[in-house]
């Protein structure tokens, strides 16, 4: 239960003056449903307003507030011209008062001859004139005062202005109670910061107030790793199945490599967690390419080989049959029984795994989310996998840890090289696992950056390609919030393709249907169809080693994260792989820069901090989508600036007062509830 001193915080936006149906659209547009939404809507950024009482040059292009008399009417001949006001100070200095549009009655309303009125807006110099385009107030000089000489300036959408929204931060201030304290006294001490209340109110009233801003950042990350530390205390006390094989079905392995040194590190921190009778929590991070696969096989031999159970989650239905394809082929000659399950295995062929995996046959389940869904029981699992996790957050986690009735070990393991900061505020409750070394024999992928203007160029470079044995991805532009124009833009690039190359030319797209996904992909993986048009359901995951062309169509449309995954497609073989990135033809500055640096280097880490500095958590974890909660106050600066403390605190928080019953504790609990980490708190019951 949401504690009470926080009620009006969390009443609907409507509970304020002047809040009506008309208001309410243009807020939920921004995304601000209730008073508690409006107090943390921060503004971006200010005006200084300086005031003053004569007009000078030296003054334009500064927002000015002054009181001054309007003495003439300029109307203009053509109708497009502006309607001109010409207004003085005390001292005869003129200025223009600007107002375009076709109707002037509104500003000789305004600004009658001869009334003094205190003006506010832009001075501008026009040739040797100065002119005020279209003031912010025009107000009777006895109100003057109640114009900030500093005015926050807010995110807005159609239908709301900078002054309404003033209004109603003012009253969600006003509502905001003062709460108990949750930060520890001698840090509070130390970076001299303001109570939570005082500092949201003096960022709304400076927005340039540092101090103030990170001590609401600092609530945010410690709510967040406040979270995770429960959510690990709660897993950690549940009891777990100690999983430990004789290694007899690994042995039986027939691997055409060695496992690298990363590889061999990952599995032995594996195998160590699995043996302990507390369900593992472990998050395997390496980059595209470096072998995760493996290390998940052999976290699942181990289980089999103790008589349990496992189950391997994939993000996308052709990663889970790749999956499958793969564990099978790794794993041929071993007594191990593999299944599949996603949303398609319908009828008889489902009913039958369902079967097998209650009754203990089926000794690894490969799937998509369906493998953990309601009907699924299994015998005992015993460990987890997680794929290519970065769609699958804590809140999922969460709930397959609640799946079995002894919790399974968990392995999450994620492509996306996460910066250490989104790992401890993502993972926080996680150990973790590197892969730090690629396998033996990779040859860097070469980059190159082409405008989309020279496809014929690209295509031609296609065709020697596939001539020379080769085979290629190509992958189609990204379409702002439309899958069937993603598709529309595969087919119609697959087309033109076929022109030239005929049957060669696969497509695979999302909206297909199941059976049509995998012959194409059957297809190209055995190499009878040479260029695999694509959308991005190929960016996770998916391996033929002989694909050492890949063509990304509107470079310039994805985040670089997503490049870099999507490049990973290719340069898995011995071969050299070459990667075409097709621009389109105006960039801006930091477009170019980001392709630039994917250019320039293959470091996955490099270019995660990069898309974190320029594009957010949100972007490089995928979690935009999920609606897992994000940071909204906190930047990256303030990530690596307060992350360590937050957790330090959080840990001691935790140690003294697991069930954050004292004060402080008590406390805590506001700070999560304000920060809607609430579910972690429904733990310290259940756990
Ligand atoms: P990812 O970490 O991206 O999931 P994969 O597990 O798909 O990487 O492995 C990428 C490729 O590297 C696969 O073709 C796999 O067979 C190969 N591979 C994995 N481990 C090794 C190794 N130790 N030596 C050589 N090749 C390896
Ligand atoms: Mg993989």
């Amino acid at each position: 239960m949401r504690p009470d001193i926080l009620n009006p915080l969390f009443a609907e936006i409507e509970a304020l003056k002047g809040v009506g149906p008309a208001l309410a659209k243009p807020l939920e547009r921004l995304g601000l449903a209730r008073v508690v939404d409006v107090a943390f809507h921060l503004p971006v950024s200010f005006i200084d307003r300086h005031m003053v009482d004569e007009l000078i040059l030296s003054d334009s292009g500064r927002v000015i507030g002054i009181t001054l008399t309007p003495t003439d009417y300029r109307a203009s001949g053509s109708a497009r011209a502006p309607f001109r006001v010409i207004a003085q100070d005390k001292h005869g200095n003129t200025v223009a008062l600007v107002y375009f549009g076709r109707n002037s009655a509104w500003p000789r309303k305004l600004l009658p001859l001869n009334e003094p009125k205190f003006i506010s807006g832009k001075l501008e110099a026009y040739g040797d004139n100065l002119q005020i385009v279209h003031p912010d107030y025009v107000l009777p000089p006895e109100e003057a005062a109640t114009i900030p000489a500093r005015e926050p300036i807010y995110g807005l959408s159609e239908g709301l202005t900078n002054n309404r929204l003033r209004d109603l931060v003012a009253q969600s201030l006003s509502r905001a109670p003062d709460l108990p304290e949750w930060i520890e006294p001698s840090l509070l001490a130390r970076k001299d910061w303001p109570t939570w209340r005082e500092a949201l109110a003096r960022i709304h009233a400076d927005p340039s107030d540092a101090k103030a801003r990170e001590r609401l950042a600092y609530d945010e990350i410690f709510a967040g790793q406040l979270a995770l530390m429960l959510v690990r205390q709660s897993s950690r006390k549940r009891r777990g199945v100690p999983i430990e094989g004789d290694g007899r079905l690994r042995a039986m392995l027939k691997l055409p490599f060695a496992p690298t040194g990363a590889q061999r590190r990952a599995m032995g921190e594996i195998d160590g967690d699995m043996a302990q009778p507390v369900p593992m929590l472990r998050l395997l991070q390496g980059d595209v390419g470096s072998g995760k696969t493996l290390v998940a096989l052999m976290a699942l031999l181990n289980t089999v080989e103790a008589g349990a159970q496992g189950a391997l989650l994939a993000p996308t239905e052709i990663l889970a049959r790749q999956h499958h394809e793969t564990l099978r082929k790794m794993a041929s000659g071993l007594p191990v029984t593999i299944a599949i399950l996603t949303g398609r295995e319908k009828g008889r062929v489902r009913e039958s795994t369902l079967m097998g995996l209650a009754d203990g046959s089926i000794d690894i389940l490969v799937g998509t989310h369906a493998i953990f869904q309601e009907a699924v029981r299994y015998k005992n699992l015993a460990l987890a996998v997680i794929d290519e996790q970065h769609r699958f957050g804590v809140a999922q986690r969460m709930m397959l840890a609640a799946k079995a009735e002894r919790t399974p070990h968990l392995l999450v393991m994620t492509a996306t090289p996460i910066p250490r900061t989104l790992t401890l505020t993502y993972y926080g409750e996680m150990d973790v696992s590197r892969l730090d070394e690629m396998p033996p024999g990779r040859q860097p992928i070469q980059t190159v950056v082409m405008a989309v203007n020279r496809l014929d160029e690209v295509v031609e470079a296609l065709a020697r390609h596939v001539e020379g044995g080769g085979q290629a991805y190509w992958v189609c532009p990204l379409v702002e919030e439309s899958e069937t124009s993603d598709q529309a833009a595969a087919e119609a690039r697959a087309e033109l393709l076929k022109t030239r190359f005929g049957d060669l030319v696969g497509l695979v797209h999302g909206r297909m249907k199941g059976p049509e996904k995998d012959a194409a992909m059957e297809a190209f993986a055995s190499a009878r169809t040479k260029i695999l048009v694509a959308t991005t359901v190929i960016e996770v995951g998916v391996d033929v080693p002989n694909s050492n062309l890949i063509i990304i169509e509107g470079a310039d449309r994805f985040g670089l994260a997503q490049l870099h995954q999507l490049r990973g497609r290719v340069g898995r073989g011995q071969n050299h792989s070459v990667c075409i990135l097709l621009r389109g033809g105006a960039l801006s500055e930091t477009s170019r820069a980001r392709l630039a640096l994917m250019r320039e280097t293959n470091d996955g880490f490099r270019i995660a901090e990069e898309d974190l500095r320029l594009r957010g958590a949100g972007e490089i974890l995928g979690t935009r989508q999920s609606g897992e909660a994000q940071l909204k106050i906190a930047t990256p600066e303030h990530l690596s600036a307060l992350l360590d403390s937050a957790r330090d605190d959080a840990h001691i928080l935790i140690d003294r007062d697991g069930g954050l019953n004292e004060a402080r504790g008590q406390a805590a609990r506001t700070c999560l509830y304000l920060f809607e980490r609430d579910a972690a708190v429904g733990l310290l019951r259940s756990g």
